[in-house]
């Protein structure tokens, strides 16, 4: 009988420590029994931000801070091998391995002060390390528990295109290299264990999918072997109701359509990353969240229809690093082509609009875009418009960098009073709402509060739609059609 294929990633904390690694050999060693199981790991806890900082450090000439770094980089993974392995040829075997992979890292950040400049590919090539060391890492700790197992490097694997920060899989490619490096290995009854967040351009230059990365790697790869299962293995019980660390009463998903988790992930859910169930959408292969810490709990399910019953909202998410722009007032009236010009603006300096708003009457229009490109979308937009408004003494182009969007995720959200009843509770506890965008799918109602009310925005939602009182089953957390409910027509 056929096994099945199970790919199985673990996040950073999942392999933060000695202690953390070794639950994740147990999982491992457990799933291996009765299945064929593709590892991807993620670098540890932390050390992705800390080799980016080294990147900046080394641009600005800080030498020092950089030979700190990789002491204690070396240091931390060195103290995992030492409680680990015990062998002694296999612990000399990956201290030469890990030795070779930091003056790797060490040489292109002397490379980086040199030139002054941090190029995006020497960039990725910096931060891929993290995961580059990770996996020999647990390769190394799954052989030493009897699990055989071989750390392969997802450049042999992964072809993407050349957006350094941001790759996205030439999937043909990248199956035809699965097929020929990872089958042979399971078919030998070794466990690979791949390198999260990274690929190579055709011609060999390493790439990264963006940060929070590994989860889509897992994805690519299931994609890629036709999986039976996808797990990412994580910190939390699964996809919750919201980010636990906001709202305290976050109850555990129990099932969720592809549709539902990535609109929560696109929003700011970061348990996904955002991209993550792209890689799924021709293949339906079911993809579960699980805690690392927690094993023996089910976890959130997601299928490409999600749970049979229920219409009704799924969860709550928010993104908080972001700013508004508004494009208005009285002289815009009459501008030509306001819209057009707004967004052929906003594409030019590559800004990802998040949510935008229009009134009627006057033009006005505001969009929300990350902190991040704020200023330069705002410079281009008054670039834009200054010819028309020359005459003009108010600012047409205004930008509020204290908001954050809050999103309701649902399905079948239409005629069911969702609206209404967020908005009235939301006017009960006193949270203003400055803009409001429901996309026609009826599965998103985004709305903009300023960055101070956000939490309790979360928590009002929360509790009137009683999503953390039972965990979601897909039929309890309903949300019936109220004719009475206040503002029910805002949709
Ligand atoms: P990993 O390192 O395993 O990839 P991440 O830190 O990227 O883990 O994502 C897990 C974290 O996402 C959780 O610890 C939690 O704080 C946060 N999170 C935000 N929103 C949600 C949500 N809706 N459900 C679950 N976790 C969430
Ligand atoms: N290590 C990478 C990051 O921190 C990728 C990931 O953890 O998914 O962004
Ligand atoms: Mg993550």
């Amino acid at each position: 009988m056929r096994r099945p294929l199970r790919v199985m990633k673990f996040g950073g904390t999942s392999v933060g420590d000695a202690a953390c690694v070794a639950k994740v050999v147990e999982i491992i060693r457990t799933a291996s029994r009765e299945s064929d199981v593709v590892v991807v790991v993620s670098a540890m806890s932390g050390v992705t931000n800390k080799l980016i900082d080294a990147g900046t450090k080394s641009e600005a000439g800080d030498g020092a801070s950089v030979e700190l770094f990789f002491k204690g980089l070396r240091e931390r993974h060195d103290v995992v091998v030492n409680t680990l392995i015990h062998s002694a040829a296999q612990r000399s075997r990956l201290s030469r391995k890990m030795a070779v992979l930091l003056q790797e890292g060490e040489r292109l950040c002397q490379g980086t002060t040199l030139l002054r400049e941090l190029t995006p590919r020497a960039r990725d090539s910096i931060s891929s390390l993290g995961e580059r060391l990770s996996a020999p890492l647990v390769a190394a700790a799954l052989t030493e528990c009897g699990v055989a197992s071989q750390a392969i490097e997802a450049t042999e694997l992964i072809q993407t295109d050349s957006c350094h920060g941001a790759a996205d899989p030439c999937m043909d490619v990248t199956r035809e290299r699965c097929d020929a490096h990872l089958r042979p290995l399971l078919r030998k009854g070794l466990v690979p264990v791949v390198t999260g967040f990274i690929g190579a351009t055709a011609g060999g230059v390493l790439t990264t999918l963006g940060r929070g990365g590994s989860d889509y790697s897992a994805t690519i790869l299931g994609a890629a072997l036709d999986a039976d299962e996808i797990l990412i293995w994580t910190d939390v019980d699964g996809m919750l109701t919201a980010d636990p660390r906001l709202v305290p009463g976050a109850c555990t998903i129990a099932e969720i359509s592809y549709r539902e988790a990535a609109e929560l992930a696109h929003f700011g859910a970061k348990v996904l990353h955002p991209k993550t169930l792209r890689a799924l959408i021709h293949c339906g292969i079911p993809l579960w969240i699980r805690n690392t810490f927690a094993p023996e709990q089910s976890g959130t399910k997601i299928t490409p229809a999600g749970p049979p019953n229920g219409r009704g909202i799924r969860g709550l998410t928010c993104i908080s690093d972001v700013a508004m722009i508004t494009v208005g007032g009285p002289g815009i009236v009459g501008v030509p082509d306001v819209l057009g010009r707004t967004f052929a603006t906003t594409a030019a300096v590559r800004a990802n609009v998040l949510l935008i708003s229009q009134s009627s009457s006057q033009n006005d229009i505001c969009l929300v875009v990350s902190s991040s490109v704020a200023k330069s979308t705002v410079e281009a937009l008054r670039r834009e418009f200054a010819h028309d408004l020359a005459h003009e003494k108010v600012e047409h182009v205004t930008l509020d960098p204290t908001v954050a969007i809050v999103t309701v995720v649902g399905r079948n959200m239409r005629g069911s009073g969702i609206v209404g009843r967020t908005f009235g509770a939301l006017g009960r506890s006193g949270v203003n709402v400055i803009a409001i965008a429901l996309g026609s799918s009826e599965c998103n109602l985004s709305f903009v509060v300023s960055r101070e009310d956000m939490k309790d925005a979360l928590v009002t939602t929360h509790r009137e739609f009683q999503l953390g009182c039972t965990e979601y089953t897909g039929a309890n957390v309903t949300v019936s059609c109220d004719s009475d409910t206040p503002n029910a027509d805002n949709a």
